[in-house]
């Protein structure tokens, strides 16, 4: 799954809206109530309101405080507008807030409808995709929402009677709130900062730059050589770095000694393009040919002059940096990492650290180790982070199985007429699957699919499935389960969630983990029983190994970004000689021992360090939170366990895995789940 740059930015950041002020009105906007006014203010509502409510008003007004700027009127105003909006009895605040959900329903339920149907186009085969089609489809009629907000006074209205918590406190206090008061919390979560549009445009323009370079990033591998006229790929084979390439080397893995020569190539232009000595000329850029050991590159038969590409990687990772930090001032949490971690996912930097430590020191990676070098018949080489032999293999032939999706389901139709009887299969009871599948729509789309879920009642879930000519192939089949699991979770955490404010889950590990037991059980739904014994175990290998795997990408790119904050004036040479370093520190600690190979870069050639900022992370937690709520559902009632569960809604993530699962996230089922499976496939 790709996330875009801009939405890491605009997830805490709530303010994000690219506004049309004149240059002279953005230069005045500064905040400008004194600690004094804050003080006041304070003394004020108690003395009006009494005692009890001084813990509230304390919290409220200094939240509003740092909201609120020069345009939104002087500190007496400020202070006024305290005075009249503040709100001492409960009551009277339950009510309130009730009509707030209502209206914050309201608006991100019409915003999401409106981006569904003006995407449409693009998404559904409706014919050729006019400029005026993508022109709308990027459109974004709800990006003013919380700008708007700030004008009419709602925004700070809600500060100061629903104000922020940070990740800390809800995970302290949290504990002894009712569900009510998780629901203020998040509501408290909307407006949590102010950061000038002038800023936003800059960190926007930046991330889109390297969404740029990142996309432009291609290897023409049928132009590879070594000099002798030799080829090494198919003549027109272009590989998108880093994703590309890393599929490349595990396309090979069945393909003996010449595939391992293959691998190897691949591994030599990551290395070029992590060090940076990869010739510019060869970058996107078919018409000369290259190769990658002695790095020389050729035209028409002749070496020729090509200057490296020097440090653009890593200017570009300079350049976010300074976007972001320059939000620092400006949010309550004073760092692209602490928005990222205690922001974005909600978990801290220190905590997920220490777990993938933890994770990575593991002896039953060794054991995972010796069995790969078993099945490969070969020493462990680098690029073996990604190896791709823990695929369990269906016992039924691909042909048979598509011949009986293709003619169970001719059309999108036929598939939105299955959902109920899917559910039913599954276990849901019959209200509850038909209650499901009413608000569930499958529509044709032109790409692999996807699931859109509604935000406010009342409106159903996209289910977007490609079917061709023929109908429906087991692999188009294979992928709608998955977005079916989607919608499912979808469809209960909107509808059957207390709290309009707590809809939803609290990342998208929870509702992967849905999709992908549901993907699972894609066989199952058909009536058809896989019978190779070793499935279950292949597949807590190929996680336990990928999540290995992802941890140390996710190490690395935490551990560059404390170095920035450490040396804010570091140049893109001095960035480059860092992460190359630090890549080493983590390969020798924690890889080297189960690779036996020493001083390898390979972890720092992930494109999202580029593109997608301190992003990393959070697919690694996810692998662990995913593993624990499948596992947890195969041997639970599964569909009445699903129903509670999706139920919980959008608390924190520690917070919702104790109330699901009276657990905390954490590495031990997923090593201790590995180990077993080691002995069984051994
Ligand atoms: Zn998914």
């Amino acid at each position: 799954m790709k996330v875009l740059w801009f939405m890491v930015v605009s997830l805490f950041l709530m303010t994000a809206c690219c506004n049309n002020e004149t240059q002279e009105q953005k230069n005045i906007e500064i905040a400008n109530i004194s600690k004094a006014t804050v003080k006041s203010t304070i003394g004020l509502l108690v003395s009006e309101h009494g005692d009890e409510v001084k813990e509230n008003a304390q919290r409220g007004v200094n939240h509003a405080a740092s909201l609120w700027r020069n345009v939104d009127g002087t500190e007496e105003e400020f202070k006024a507008f305290c005075q009249s909006n503040f709100i001492a009895d409960n009551d009277l605040k339950a009510v309130s807030f009730e009509k707030i959900s209502r209206n914050m329903e309201i608006l991100r339920g019409h915003f999401n409808k409106i981006s569904l149907d003006l995407q449409k186009p693009l998404h559904e085969p409706m014919g050729d995709i006019f400029d005026v089609d993508k022109a709308f489809g990027a459109y974004s009629a709800g990006s003013h929402m919380i700008e708007d907000m700030y004008r009419n006074k709602l925004a700070f209205t809600i500060a100061l009677n629903f104000p922020y918590y940070s990740l800390t406190e809800k995970e302290k206090l949290g504990k002894d709130w009712t569900r009510q008061q998780w629901a203020y919390a998040r509501l408290g979560d909307v407006f949590t900062a102010r950061i000038p549009a002038e800023v936003l445009q800059n960190a926007s323009e930046v991330g889109s730059a390297s969404e740029m370079y990142i996309a432009n990033y291609n290897i023409h591998m049928g132009h590879l050589t070594d000099g002798s006229n030799k080829r090494f790929f198919p003549e027109d084979m272009v590989l998108l770095s880093h994703w590309n390439l890393r599929d490349e080397i595990k396309s090979h893995y069945s393909r003996g000694e010449e595939g391992l020569a293959s691998q190897a190539k691949v591994y030599e232009v990551m290395k070029r393009i992590i060090d940076q000595s990869i010739p510019k000329k060869v970058i996107n850029n078919g018409d000369v040919e290259w190769d990658p050991v002695t790095n020389i590159v050729y035209k028409d038969g002749k070496a020729i002059e090509a200057s490296p590409e020097g440090n653009e990687r890593y200017q570009q990772i300079i350049n976010n940096f300074h976007a972001l930090k320059a939000m620092d001032e400006h949010t309550p949490l004073n760092t692209a990492v602490k928005r990222a971690f205690e922001g974005g996912m909600e978990i801290t930097q220190k905590d997920a650290e220490a777990l993938f430590v933890k994770f990575m020191s593991s002896k039953e990676l060794k054991k995972v180790a010796v069995l790969i070098r078993t099945r490969l018949g070969r020493d462990l080489q680098p690029w073996d982070i990604w190896y791709d032999g823990f695929k369990a293999r269906s016992s039924i032939n691909a042909e048979s199985l598509d011949a009986i999706t293709q003619k169970r389901y001719p059309n999108a139709k036929a598939f939105d007429d299955d959902l109920a009887s899917m559910l039913m299969k599954l276990g849901f009871s019959k209200d509850k699957s038909e209650f499901l599948a009413e608000r569930i729509d499958v529509d044709p789309a032109r790409g692999s699919g996807h699931a859109w879920g509604a935000s406010m009642k009342g409106e159903t879930a996209h289910l977007r499935t490609r079917i061709p000519e023929g109908g429906m192939d087991y692999k188009g089949y294979n992928i709608a389960v998955h977005e079916f699991g989607h919608n499912v979770e979808q469809t209960i955490s909107l509808y059957d969630v207390d709290y309009y404010m707590l809809n939803g889950v609290p990342n998208t590990a929870f509702t992967e983990a849905l999709a992908f037991i549901f993907q699972k059980r894609d066989l199952e739904l058909l009536g058809i029983n896989n019978k190779n014994p070793q499935k279950e175990a292949l597949q807590t290998l190929d996680n336990f190994w990928s999540t290995y795997e992802i941890m140390g990408v996710s190490l690395l790119d935490q551990r560059m970004w404390l170095w920035l904050y450490d040396n804010p004036t570091a140049t893109a040479d001095q960035l480059k000689a860092a992460v190359q370093k630090m890549a080493i520190e983590i390969w020798n600690d924690y890889y080297a021992p189960v690779f036996g190979v020493k001083d390898q870069p390979i972890l720092a050639i992930y494109s999202h360090m580029i593109n997608s900022p301190i992003y990393l992370s959070n697919y690694a937690f996810g692998h662990l939170i995913q593993f624990q709520v499948e596992q947890y559902l195969m041997s639970a009632d599964f569909a009445s366990e699903v129903e509670r569960l999706f139920r919980i809604g959008c608390i924190t993530p520690n917070a919702w895995m104790q109330e699901g699962l009276k657990e905390d996230i954490s590495i031990k089922s997923i090593i201790k789940e590995a180990g077993k499976a080691v002995k069984e496939v051994s």
